[in-house]
């Protein structure tokens, strides 16, 4: 069914498909238009492949053709994909509807649960031999249902067939008697598995696994590309010049670039040297600078033996080293299965398949629902085969679908202190990653890991290359810190509660404790170690006094007015902050200052007293435990002394927290949430350089460390100053930037729509933002440094959009719209869209940011770096702005044949730092422009860059083509080629004449001369 929204109160059903199956295996089909009364939004046109508005004029009314359809439909079970959307859309518009409704979705998120998305379209072009684009019309996605479905019961029996499992019972048997257990219904797509015909097999269009993993060979092999050297073997940055090796990948026009040949050179002499080791490479957006890195990455690792880590700081960029750039510069260079990699997280990020099993027997909730059971069925078919586990990887889809998914895999995480892969008998992907680690050549990884690097004994961190360094800087002290978050805390305390004692603690209670009558491992433990009855209530007395304190911290905020002053979590240092107000009450007849220090000692005083309590607890355990009598290498042994271990570390580190040494290098945080339900105390080391130094410089052979952004005012010094690169010998190059971004970026600061806290300004800047949408007829990131600055301006741009074709988002979603051009988006962003925005041509030419991103001046962190180490605010604030600047504007200029506007809202009047600004933004120059002006400026720099940007690509195309001796005809592969590049151009011969070109860009019209672009 094809609708004009996704709201059935407001929108229409537009078409109508079905394909019916009769026990005889007939078939018949339904298919219609219907007329819609209200105006149907143009992007429905877009998405919907050749439907057009005058069609549906001529289409049958709905109540025309309710009749015929339920004839048609009968009493059968209507299976769809997304069941949620189509049956509220029929039970709102066609009532008489009662069918049982069957969902698609469902069955693959249950029987293929490591897909990664599932809709329609990515179904079918995984599993079926069908590629093609889902046309999002009625019938033929009907038919890819049925298609999706055929596959996913085939692959489904193919898989069990694997397993030896197909003898005795039905396929779904094992299911079926899960959810029995529990007293429920066999799953709703059971009869429909089990009686399914197989012998369609031959006939249907499935990929089974076996077909898929057939990788691309290289045009070239390993021995041709090593004789492209000559003499120079050891400069392989020459290969980048070598157009054959790169051109392999289908549509992709090879450029050499200095800028990239620059970057492998420099890494390939810091690899190879015996004095600076280091290097710090800024390398702007376009260059290329993936394959920049992993080129000298696989070839040190093929021909040198180096064993190299790659880390990066956005799950986004580890995905495309994975998935796209690796094993295209591997297949590129004729290595493909010679050069081995993968990623790896920290343990807590898998499945752990030996506690699943456990807890899948184990588990004993009084009133399941079917989703809990089939949520716990999803997860083993997930870890099954020891294939997935990872949990980041666990599609968002599946987790919105099955709400307690995530709660149970919660449960099932890998236990750090108790997972040993050497001695565990499971064949899950830890286990299986940690194996392949010891002779993978190249490792990706995050920041966070590679500051703990756990996996030393596997792969020593020798070779390491660090994309996106400079999150190094900002996150840097995250990786070295220790926090105990509030519920987090209260839970651990919950599994160390002598159960025996539960019911009479008042505190226990309070906690939903679902599975509260089953023996908890604690309590094994407690009697393996033969603890008697005193000593457990005397623990359990602890824990009760723990959990009392902890309360009263929260209730404080509560009962002395915290909560009604502040609509934010509050943030302070415990230690620095005097005084400080945090906002006023009006209290019996009179206004009172709130201040932080009332809370600091509460938390100080409460906080003592849990350490003094926990320090009992842990006296406890080390008089009661008999080393001697117990079996330490039983699990449940090993499992208390890893919550003792894990006491051990709480104690340690509130000890540190509650420690008041003016002198000491550490900022203590302590973080009260709004709603006062969660607080989170943390320890922050300053000393960022020394414990860089000592965990990661001084184990190194090589390091390269890279990014778009290392430099401030065409300095590394913040860079390699804080992680203290430059206590050791290294290199730092600035590479330039291949785009003249004066010519392709106009930046400009809107004068007249007032300060960032005047009332009109998020008003104003809503207009702005909209009109910007209007002008350049394309799409609109805004980056917002205030949440509550972005919340309001989506409510201002929605209410505005209703009857406009702009769609609004203010969330990492909506990213994905950025990339297609036929729409008009904008796209609302916070932090997390300042990079890793990556949308190449037309999908993003104007980025906003409402104000400079400052530090709070009282932002405990910054605030204590300033206090400990005498620096001034400029000195902490102004560098990490002006990196998050460029990191903005870098989201415009992403390939060669992109241009934008970027609109910085409100920037302040110190002409002198604003100077200083516009030398990091590349020269550009802000300029002022009231709103009288602004779309003339806009579109005249759109028009000029337009006209640039499509006449290059022309040149390059049909020189392309003519290289290529490309078949296709010359017209279709230019569309196709200016397609590929995300530019929303479209050329024709100019009438009938094949030697012009009539060129059609947004509203530019021109003529080109073929002959003249081929001699340029
Ligand atoms: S290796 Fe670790 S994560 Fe894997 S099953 Fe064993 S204990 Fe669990």
């Amino acid at each position: 069914m094809e609708t004009s929204g996704l709201n059935p109160a407001n929108s229409e059903i537009l078409e109508i498909g079905a394909v019916k199956i009769d026990k005889d295996n007939n078939i018949s089909t339904f298919e219609t238009l219907i007329k819609n009364k209200h105006k149907v939004p143009s992007e429905i046109f877009t998405l919907c492949k050749n439907l057009s508005q005058k069609e549906l004029d001529k289409a049958p009314k709905l109540e025309e053709i309710k009749d015929d359809f339920l004839e048609f439909i009968k009493d059968k079970i209507i299976i769809c994909h997304n069941k949620q959307f189509e049956e509220k859309f029929l039970e709102f518009h066609i009532g008489e509807l009662k069918n049982k409704f069957l969902d698609s979705m469902e069955l693959a998120c249950v029987l293929e649960p490591f897909q990664r998305e599932f809709n329609l379209d990515y179904l079918k072009k995984q599993i079926t031999k069908d590629k093609n684009d889902e046309k999002h019309r009625a019938l033929s996605d009907t038919i890819d249902t049925i298609d999706v479905v055929n596959a996913l019961i085939l692959r489904f029996k193919d898989r069990l067939e694997k397993e030896d499992k197909l003898t005795l019972y039905p396929l779904t048997f094992e299911m079926d008697s899960y959810l029995n257990k529990f007293k429920l219904e066999n799953w709703e797509w059971s009869d429909i598995i089990n009686n399914a015909d197989f012998s369609l097999k031959e006939k249907t269009k499935t990929v089974f696994e076996e077909e898929k993993n057939q990788t691309k060979k290289s045009n070239l092999k390993e021995e041709e590309i090593y004789k492209l050297l000559g003499d120079n073997k050891n400069h392989y940055e020459e290969l980048l010049k070598e157009k054959d090796i790169w051109d392999s990948k289908k549509g992709f026009i090879y450029e050499f670039r200095q800028g990239q040949y620059d970057l492998t050179k420099l890494i390939r002499e810091t690899f190879n040297t015996n004095s600076a080791n280091i290097a710090c490479i800024e390398a702007p957006t376009g260059i290329g600078k993936s394959v920049g890195y992993l080129l000298p990455a696989v070839l040190e690792a093929r021909y040198s033996k180096k064993r190299i880590i790659v880390s990066t700081a956005t799950k986004e960029l580890q995905v495309q080293l994975i998935d796209k750039d690796l094993p295209n510069v591997i297949n590129s260079l004729g290595l493909s299965g010679k050069v081995s990699y993968g990623y790896i997280k920290g343990k807590n990020n898998y499945i752990c398949k030996s506690k699943f099993y456990e807890y899948k027997k184990d588990y004993d909730k009084e009133n399941p629902t079917t989703n809990d059971i089939l949520s716990i069925i999803i997860i083993e078919n997930l870890i099954k085969e020891g294939k997935y586990g990872d949990i980041e990887e666990i599609s968002y889809l599946l987790l919105e679908h099955f709400k307690e998914l995530r709660e149970h895999i919660m449960k099932v995480a890998c236990d750090v202190d108790l997972c040993k892969p050497k001695k565990c008998g499971e064949n899950c992907l830890y286990k299986k990653r940690v194996e392949e680690l010891k002779d993978e050549d190249i490792t990706v990884v995050n920041h966070s890991l590679l500051a703990k690097w756990p996996y030393t004994d596997e792969k020593p961190m020798e070779n390491i290359i660090v994309d996106e360094a400079h999150n190094l800087v900002e996150k840097g002290y995250d990786f070295f810190s220790q926090e105990i978050e509030y519920k987090n805390f209260r839970y651990f305390l919950k599994e160390i509660y002598p159960s025996e004692f539960s019911s009479s603690s008042k505190y226990y209670r309070d906690i939903k404790d679902k599975q509260k009558r089953k023996i908890k491992p604690i309590d094994r433990f407690y009697s393996e170690i033969k603890l008697d009855r005193e000593v457990k209530e005397k623990i359990s007395h602890n824990i009760n006094f723990i959990f009392e304190k902890m309360y009263d911290v929260l209730d404080f905020g509560i009962n002395e007015g915290y909560s009604l002053i502040t609509n934010y979590d509050l943030n302070w240092e415990i230690n620095l902050q005097k005084d400080d107000k945090v906002g006023t009450l009006y209290r019996d007849k009179e206004y009172v200052d709130i201040t932080y220090k009332p809370y600091s000692q509460i938390i100080k005083s409460n906080f003592e007293s849990i350490l003094s309590n926990i320090k009992q607890i842990l006296v406890i355990f080390d008089r009661n435990i008999d080393e001697d009598i117990v079996d330490k290498e039983s699990e449940i042994y090993k499992y208390g002394k890893s919550k003792i271990k894990d006491l051990e570390d709480i104690a340690t580190m509130l000890g540190m927290f509650l420690e008041d040494e003016k002198g000491d290098l550490v900022s203590k945080i302590a973080s009260i949430s709004s709603k006062f339900d969660n607080f989170i105390l943390k320890v922050v080391p300053l000393n960022l350089a020394d414990l860089f130094r000592e965990n990661i410089l001084s184990a190194l052979n090589c390091g390269i460390f890279v990014s778009a952004t290392l430099s401030v005012d065409n300095k590394m010094e913040y860079f390699t100053d804080t992680l203290g690169i430059n206590t050791v010998e290294n290199t730092k190059k600035i590479i330039e930037p291949i785009y003249n971004y004066k010519n392709r970026v106009q930046v400009i600061r809107p004068t007249d729509i007032g300060g960032y806290k005047s009332d009109d300004f998020v008003l104003n800047m809503s207009y702005n933002i909209q009109k910007y949408s209007e002008i350049s007829d394309s799409n609109v990131l805004s980056l917002f440094t205030s949440r509550k600055r972005l919340e309001d301006t989506y409510d201002m741009l929605k209410n505005n959009l209703i009857d406009e074709d702009i769609n609004v988002y203010m969330n990492k979603k909506g990213i994905k719209s950025l990339k297609n051009v036929d729409n008009k988006n904008i796209v609302l962003g916070s932090k997390g869209c300042f990079e890793g925005v990556d949308v190449p041509g037309d999908g993003l030419i104007c980025v906003t940011l409402d104000k400079l991103p400052n530090l709070q001046p009282k932002d405990p962190l910054y605030y204590s770096i300033m206090t400990k180490f005498k620096k001034t605010y400029f000195d902490v604030n102004y560098p990490q702005m002006v990196i998050k600047v460029k990191q903005a504007l870098g989201r415009l200029l992403r390939s060669k044949y992109d241009y934008g506007v970027f609109v910085l809202f409100n920037i302040g009047n110190n002409t002198y730092s604003n100077k200083k600004l516009e030398n990091n933004l590349h020269g550009c120059i802000i300029k002022d422009v009231n709103q009288k002006n602004i779309e003339e400026n806009i579109s005249k720099h759109l028009q000029k860059s337009r006209r640039e940007v499509i006449t290059g690509l022309l040149i390059d195309i049909i020189k392309n083509k003519k290289a290529q001796n490309n078949n296709l005809d010359f017209v279709e592969y230019i569309n196709k080629e200016i397609k590929n590049r995300s530019i929303k151009a479209n050329v024709r011969y100019y009438k009938d004449t094949k030697d012009k070109l009539l060129v059609e860009y947004y509203n530019i019209k021109y003529l080109v001369e073929i002959d003249k672009v081929c001699k340029n």
